[in-house]
């Protein structure tokens, strides 16, 4: 249980029927359902007697990050920086679509990957966050934005599978009936590829989608942008599995940097190493950040590039830069303000 018994909003309610065996159950999930709207007060909870919020209040505590900045861009995006009760900062990202609205969220406080285009790993990781940490992001994020959330990505700060007890409460919290009831199809796990987290994930039975940040189809670039490689062939028999075990298709993220990964032959060798299972290729504009020793590709490369994975099979998307000028990508913010 990180965050211990204390941490409110991450126990589920069978857990807090067992902190407070002297409350009727019917109060119990009263309460349940006030911690997972995100309520910032048990002087919020206005159904409960006084006497209950009280013990409420003894026993633990609302995990409620205040927002240190917000910044809305033209085009709708909203970038959050939260600082949580011990003093660190994490973002989330409000993306506007016309199918809903979705928050990108962070499960760690800095990561320990090492990936030499991202931002978020430059000062390695802090802690981990807590299921009640992400939950608090959604619904935060859907109270300073003032709109309803109906996906989430996990995309933001941190790797989720290096955090995946958490991860995968909070999963279950956010699809919980007398909660948020939002359905684990409705979420997307990002990983740069951690093996046992995706065999456990495989494992776990929870409909998400999974997409993994491959960013190169050979082990000498792969390794050279993302230090953990475990190895392409090794990584890609992990999402086979994935897709055996869950029926799921993965979807393979891939950021274009110039002169590194994005020439006509990797486009191949990529939609060669994906042909034959359903996969789908989000190519990433890069955004300059973690050393800055990259450059986005050429539109035109960006063209030539999916056409050549897409000749392979793959369905293949270019991602959209949404809330540029906010700095909306991976750590960015968290920089600024340290
Ligand atoms: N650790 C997870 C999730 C966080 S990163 C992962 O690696 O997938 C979310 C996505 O943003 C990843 O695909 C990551 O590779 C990408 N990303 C990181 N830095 C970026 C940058 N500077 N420009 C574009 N995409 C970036």
């Amino acid at each position: 249980m990180t965050g211990g018994p204390a941490e409110l909003v991450s126990r589920t309610p069978e857990e807090l029927r067992a902190l407070l065996p002297e409350v009727p159950a019917y109060r119990v999930g009263q309460a349940f359902r006030w911690l997972q709207k995100g309520a910032r007060a048990f002087d919020e909870m206005t159904d409960l007697p006084l006497s209950f919020r009280a013990r409420l209040a003894e026993l633990g505590h609302l995990t409620a990050p205040t927002a240190a900045r917000c910044q809305t861009a033209r085009d709708g995006t909203a970038k959050i920086l939260w600082r949580l009760s011990d003093g660190q900062g994490v973002e989330s990202v409000l993306m506007r679509y016309r199918h809903g609205n979705t928050v990108c969220l962070s499960t760690q406080a800095g990561c320990r990957q090492g990936c030499a285009f991202c931002a978020s790993t430059v000062g390695g990781l802090i802690r981990n966050l807590t299921a009640g940490e992400m939950l608090a992001q959604v619904t935060g994020t859907a109270r300073e934005v003032g709109v309803p959330v109906s996906g989430v990505v996990l995309m933001g700060i941190g790797e989720p599978l290096d955090n995946l007890d958490e991860v995968e409460r909070f999963v279950r919290l956010l699809a919980h009936p007398d909660g948020l009831r939002m359905s684990p199809r409705r979420v997307s796990l990002s990983t740069c590829g951690l093996i046992d987290g995706i065999d456990r994930l495989a494992a776990a039975a929870l409909p998400l989608t999974l997409s993994v940040s491959l960013h190169a189809p050979d082990d000498g670039t792969r390794t050279r942008l993302m230090p953990g490689n475990p190895g392409v062939s090794v990584l890609l028999d992990a999402c086979r599995r994935y897709f055996k075990a869950t029926g799921r298709r993965v979807s393979y993220e891939y950021i274009l940097l110039r002169d590194v990964n994005d020439t006509e032959d990797r486009a191949h060798l990529l939609g060669r190493l994906l042909a034959g299972t359903p996969a789908h290729v989000n190519l990433i504009p890069y955004n300059p950040a973690g050393r800055g020793e990259f450059r986005p590709s050429r539109p035109d490369q960006v063209r030539c590039f999916a056409a050549a994975v897409a000749s392979h099979g793959p369905s293949v998307t270019c991602r959209r830069r949404l809330g540029q000028e906010i700095d909306a990508a991976c750590g960015q913010l968290r920089r600024q303000i340290e």
